[in-house]
């Protein structure tokens, strides 16, 4: 249940992670085709606020309508596809190995499967008023799991996080489900989070946001006497690679391609490319050109909100003042308290020297780095951290002479992209929305698609458990009709 859309204090902590405890333990036996229905009834009433949702977002945040119609449609296909899961169930890993009695020593009857940790603290995030927030990806397959969530609700889109609550409210009541399997608050200040996160009865924190901001939830949690995961997305700058014979052969269209990926979304997504890579030659040039026009007709836009516009401000002219680095595209146009997209270049020796270029510029920014040779480039790639993405655009010419590259590249990035570009990420089983740190701080994780319930649960086996006491998941006759791996074979 929503409090409101007040803020809390932190006494109210105690009395909010009590009920979600409370909560928790009978939420866990609710059986999974009625935890389907709890997740398909959110999404039904999330689609019946209507055009009040999509309005006031629109005020919260300038983000077009456009962009929130389909961010909306995303969300409530995740909670969806979660619903589905959980029909079909197999994703709780129900594994079956039988006593051999007379093996010396004799072999327990074995049985293991995925269960829920506990209750869950999730923070919206301001990029995704929808799809990373109140009912967003880390909720809807928290609730999968059959954890309690808390979300904390994000301060630049509290009216649309209360109402996204309200709707989620309506579905715990048509679905009969325990009253506090869903709590929403808001807080002013990190007391309220740190607490959050350092509740006894916090199982795992769910974050998408700055690098400052999920490092800092990450060591709150590390300190508590009984540590618990903090799953941090805090973005990356998703390296790309312009390999020669591509932009021989399409300097012009990989540039064009990559302006509208640099400023989709006034660049406010975690897969915006942050920093392109190429070779001196005359197909750099080529693309060069054709990248400082598009971006130079690309009008300025209005940021998530204000801090976020001042941050990128900061953040860019830093850039830009670094030894070696000057601008590629010209400030063309430029309107108070709008964004105005920049690209930014410099040598491959000068950025191997300065740190501080390889940090994300939150916005429509990259910078293009020009080496000298592969071997350079190569090097520069080397010294970029762990990342949610890194592409290469190449021919089969430019694979043939660099072999190595996909080798590489999968000890970067969660997400290896080859000819494309890593804006827009698809929400189905084979997705990986995650990384080495910084880009989460947990890189066997994914916080897109069906995987992203195995953040919430944990393994446990029971050994020599009579049928009758045993989950359904685990019962010799398979009640529940899902796959299973029995004595080592495959799931069947
Ligand atoms: P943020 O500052 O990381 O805040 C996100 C949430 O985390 C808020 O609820 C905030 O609490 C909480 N939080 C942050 N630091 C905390 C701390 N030390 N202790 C406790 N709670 C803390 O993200 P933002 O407001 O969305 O944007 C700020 C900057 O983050 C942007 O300018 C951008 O650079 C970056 N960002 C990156 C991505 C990405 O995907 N790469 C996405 C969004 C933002 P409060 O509500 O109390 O402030």
């Amino acid at each position: 249940m929503s409090l409101s859309n007040s803020l809390i204090s932190l006494p109210e902590i105690d009395q909010i992670m009590e009920q979600s405890m409370k909560s928790f333990l009978d939420f866990k036996k609710v059986n999974a085709l009625d935890r389907a229905a709890f997740l398909e009834r959110i999404a039904f009433e999330i689609e019946a606020l209507g055009e009040e949702l999509i309005k006031t977002t629109q005020e919260e945040t300038n983000l077009p309508e456009a962009r929130l119609l389909g961010e909306r449609g995303r969300t409530t296909m995740q909670l969806r596809m979660f619903a589905a899961m959980l029909k079909e169930g197999s994703w709780v890993e129900a594994s079956i190995d039988h006593a051999i009695p007379d093996k010396v020593p004799a072999k327990p009857d074995i049985r293991k499967m995925l269960v829920p940790t506990g209750p869950v603290v999730v923070f919206g995030a301001s990029n995704f008023p929808y799809a990373y927030s109140t009912a967003g990806g880390d909720t809807a397959s928290a609730l999968a799991s059959g954890c309690s969530v808390v979300v904390k609700a994000h301060p630049a889109h509290l009216k649309t996080s209360t109402l996204i609550a309200s709707a989620i409210d309506k579905a715990i009541v048509c679905t009969n489900m325990p009253t506090h399997c869903f709590q929403h608050v808001a807080g002013n200040s990190f007391e309220i989070g740190k607490a959050l996160v350092q509740h006894s009865f916090t199982s795992a924190v769910g974050f998408t946001g700055s690098f400052s901001g999920g490092r800092a939830l990450y060591d709150y949690a590390a300190v508590r006497p009984k540590p618990i995961p903090v799953f941090s997305e805090m973005g990356s700058t998703n390296p790309v690679l312009l390999l020669p014979d591509a932009l021989t052969l399409n300097a012009e269209t990989i540039a064009i391609q990559y302006a509208g990926s640099i400023t989709l979304g006034v660049g406010q997504f975690c897969t915006n490319p942050g920093i392109l890579m190429g070779v001196s030659s005359d197909g750099l040039e080529r693309f060069k050109k054709a990248l400082a026009n598009a971006i130079e007709q690309i009008a300025p836009s209005k940021m998530l909100h204000d801090g976020i516009l001042k941050a990128y401000q900061n953040n860019r002219s830093k850039a830009l003042q670094t030894k070696g680095v000057s601008a590629l595209s010209n400030e063309v146009s430029s309107i108070e308290n709008f964004a105005t997209p920049v690209i930014a270049q410099v040598a491959g020796i000068d950025f191997l020297q300065n740190e501080n270029l390889k940090e994300e510029v939150f916005g429509p920014y990259a910078i293009l780095v020009e080496c000298a040779d592969i071997e350079e480039l190569k090097n520069v790639w080397n010294t970029l951290s762990g990342q949610l993405t890194t592409s290469i655009m190449g021919t089969d010419v430019d694979f043939e002479s660099q072999p190595d590259l996909i080798e590489m590249a999968t000890l970067i990035a969660g997400r290896v992209l080859l000819n494309g570009v890593p804006t827009g990420v698809e929400v189905c089983a084979s997705m990986v929305h995650g990384g080495p740190y910084p880009a989460t701080t947990d890189s066997r994780f994914t916080a897109v698609g069906i995987n992203a319930v195995k953040r919430w649960v944990r393994p446990v086996c029971f050994q020599n458990c009579p049928d009758h006491l045993l989950p359904d998941a685990l019962k010799e006759q398979n009640p529940l009709k899902i796959k299973r791996m029995i004595d080592g074979n495959p799931y069947q």
